[in-house]
């Protein structure tokens, strides 16, 4: 740290990405991004706009606007765009909460959370999830905070319905308080609450391209909501960088969104797949939560999770797990191709013989 750095930002602990290797040694199950490339005529796109990488890009996004609004059935002024998913989980921070309304997630949760909160300067409590890492809604009516809830949750990969979301929803709602769901995962399985943004006026949907629709490296994330709600991510976007979004990433995600159908086929593909591996590691004696999501959350009664991470990381798996109190015995394993689980479940099944368990 120099002697120049902000007294403000001492204290930060930055967000510690998964690791991301760069000599293609490993299967990489880590960090729930899709095994998938992306579709043909977004090559064609990005390659197209590459001619007019001289000119800044579109500040307002229409195109890509335009195209989300299409697929998720709300209007232009109810939508609007970032660089990743995160920038809007940080501008919808910034937006929606302060030192008079703080906010509210659960204690096992994405780890930008109590981040991006330190960042702004924000109080946040953490609420715990039940014993078996549910959600229980109750938890979060009448408490008067802003209230960020990733649906499906990560890293247990467990998901509320959208009968319980609306509950929350309407209760933040009657208390003047925004609901901020975050469905990066909502693809492999969950309900959506974009249907519920025309009834409620304090409801946020973050979603991102980073997972289902194969575009993580590309960066963009996009939020839907009310159009006042919009209309201030807008103003806080066009006070830090109304270009967030650059011309090749807009194109390939305008691309992307013509094509809905190719990566919804891949989502059902991974579901598939997430499906047969849970049974097949339930059948070694793993324990494996009931995932909506990319991933599972795993863990074996004879293995410790840091062992198993290692154990797999030296036979060319990697996999992500957390230093963190309730959730040290589990790994959060990516699901990808149907090949790459059934190296992860020969790999699995070999080590627990070689431990002899
Ligand atoms: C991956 C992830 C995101 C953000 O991803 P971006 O790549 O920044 O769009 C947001 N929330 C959760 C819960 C995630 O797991």
């Amino acid at each position: 740290m120099s002697k120049f750095f902000s007294k403000k930002f001492r204290e930060l602990v930055p967000y510690t990405p998964g690791e991301q290797p760069t000599d293609g040694r490993y299967i990489k199950l880590n960090t729930n991004e899709s095994p998938f490339p992306p579709s043909p005529t977004v090559e064609k796109a990005v390659t197209e706009e590459i001619k007019k990488l001289s000119l800044y890009s579109d500040p307002r996004n229409s195109a890509l606007r335009a195209a989300l609004a299409k697929v998720y059935g709300v209007c232009l002024e109810q939508v609007t765009v970032s660089n990743g998913s995160d920038e809007m989980l940080n501008l919808a921070f910034m937006a929606f909460a302060d030192k008079q309304r703080p906010l509210a997630f659960p204690d096992i949760t994405y780890g930008f959370y109590p981040v991006f909160a330190k960042l702004n300067g924000i109080p946040y409590e953490e609420i715990p999830l039940k014993e078996d890492f549910s959600i229980d809604p109750d938890d979060y009516t009448g408490i008067g905070k802003t209230i960020v809830i990733a649906n499906p949750n990560a890293p247990t990969g467990l998901s509320l319905s959208l009968e319980e979301i609306e509950k929350i929803a309407a209760d933040a709602n009657r208390g003047g308080n925004v609901l901020i769901v975050d469905e990066a995962y909502v693809d492999f399985g969950a309900q959506s609450a974009v249907k519920l943004v025309d009834s409620y006026d304090n409801l946020l949907v973050i979603g991102t391209f980073s997972k289902s629709r194969s575009m993580a490296g590309a960066r963009l994330g996009f939020a839907i909501g009310n159009r006042a709600l919009i209309e201030d991510l807008d103003t806080l976007r066009y006070s830090t960088n109304p270009y967030n979004v650059n011309r090749m990433t807009a194109a390939a995600g305008t691309a992307a969104l013509q094509e809905n159908e190719y990566y919804m086929e891949n989502c059902r593909k991974i579901v598939r797949n997430r499906e047969k591996t849970t049974r097949e590691l339930r059948l070694l004696g793993f324990e494996v939560l009931p995932s909506s999501a990319n991933f599972i959350f795993v863990r074996h009664h004879a293995v410790g999770g840091e062992k198993l991470y290692a154990e797999l990381k030296k036979r060319g798996i990697l996999v992500r797990h957390f230093q963190k109190k309730r959730i040290e015995a589990y790994n959060r394993i990516t699901v990808g191709t149907a090949e790459q689980m059934d190296q992860l479940v020969q790999t699995l099944r070999a080590l627990l013989e070689e431990l002899q368990i």
